[in-house]
């Protein structure tokens, strides 16, 4: 079977063909198994902006970084192909697991987690909306960002897998929310999602788009992408206003990235800046899982998900087409038709 490992650091953009190669592995069958293991197939490799990250040998970081040699990390949707656990994980059962770019892995049955799919729920949710970008999201939103009615909501990445949820929830908690992207399809998407108003951040007018349509200043602005859209969004913030910092995808690929010129603003409008890892939140799984799935069942969210055939030799660049933007909604890749 075949597994993808990182092969060389990038300095800057991932080199499709030097920084990950493709290995092939000896057969996996029940007889590698040991008690309380299981062996599962993978069928859809989430696509995450952190990975860029943990591909850097320096950095201090909340994870350490994949090392050179080692199977990319990652999650993936899976099948349990032979278990030995079969009380909890039985054969057939649909699963996520952190095993990384692989086609078949070896885990733990305690760290795989079986789908419970809801109600006009699907399998691949299971990465999206009801996965670690849903969570991001909601986490974000309701403990970090505390929106509540009324407020002003700024998100930056809109149509991404995160920032669609976000703008959604927003609304759904009685926000006023403005949403950026780099396409006008996902303008008009996150119009039908419920934004109030939606900005292509591609368009030369942009500062001034984004000046007109923050007249009223920012409450809450919740970052995706860092970099020149946060130091744009710390010009327009009202006093006390609240920044939720989820990701910088503008930098990770800069050797040397960029922070905001006008970080005075945080002193002259008392501007609170947070970040935060949704990792943080892994007691709070459950509960915001079971909000998430009901919002789904009453088809208060909808979700896009860009998925990517090919199998695992897809993933290299379709991960480095999500710092293009290709994807609407969650990105995967099909590592296996189901
Ligand atoms: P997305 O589905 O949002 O995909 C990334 C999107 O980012 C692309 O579709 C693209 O959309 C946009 N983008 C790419 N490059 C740039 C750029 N240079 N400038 C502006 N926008 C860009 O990914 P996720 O939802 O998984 O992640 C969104 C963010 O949230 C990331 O920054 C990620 O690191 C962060 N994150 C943080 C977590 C946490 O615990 N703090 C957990 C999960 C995610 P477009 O066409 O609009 O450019």
């Amino acid at each position: 079977y075949k597994s993808v490992v990182l092969a060389q650091r990038p300095k800057a953009t991932i080199v499709p063909g030097e920084t990950f190669k493709i290995k092939e592995n000896p057969m996996l069958s029940e007889r590698d198994l040991k008690d309380g293991e299981v062996l599962i197939e993978a069928l859809y490799l989430s696509l995450d902006p952190a990975m860029r990250g943990w591909l850097n040998g320096y950095a201090r970081s909340y994870v350490p970084p994949v090392q050179i040699g080692a199977v990319m990390r990652g999650e993936f949707i899976g099948r349990i192909v032979a278990s030995k656990a079969p009380k909890t994980h039985p054969v057939g059962a649909f699963v996520t697991a952190m095993s990384g770019w692989t086609e078949l892995a070896i885990a733990p049955a305690k760290d795989v987690k079986i789908l419970d799919v809801p109600a006009n729920g699907k399998v691949t949710d299971a990465l999206g909306v009801l996965g670690m970008t849903g969570l991001t999201a909601y986490f974000g939103i309701t403990d970090v960002g505390q929106v509540k009615a009324g407020d002003f909501v700024v998100v930056s990445g809109a149509a991404g897998a995160t920032g669609s949820v976000v703008v959604q929830i927003a609304k759904l908690l009685g926000a006023r929310v403005l949403a950026i992207a780099g396409s006008d399809d996902k303008v008009a998407w996150l119009k039908e999602l419920g934004a109030d108003d939606a900005i292509n951040y591609k368009k030369p007018t942009f500062a001034a788009d984004f000046k007109a349509a923050t007249k009223d200043f920012i409450d809450v602005f919740f970052d995706n992408v860092g970099g020149d859209q946060l130091e744009l969004a710390l010009s327009r913030a009202k006093p006390h206003a609240r920044f939720v910092l989820c990701g910088a995808i503008s930098q990770y690929n800069n050797a040397k990235p960029k922070g905001p010129r006008n970080i005075s603003m945080v002193i002259s409008m008392r501007i609170k800046l947070q970040g935060f890892i949704v990792f943080d939140y892994a007691k709070q799984y459950g509960a915001a899982r079971k909000q998430l799935s009901q919002w789904l069942a009453e088809g208060k969210l909808k979700r896009k998900e860009t998925i990517v055939p090919g199998g695992l030799a897809a993933a290299e660049s379709a991960l480095v087409n999500l710092y293009n933007g290709i994807n609407t909604g969650k990105l995967m890749v099909e590592v296996k038709p189901v």
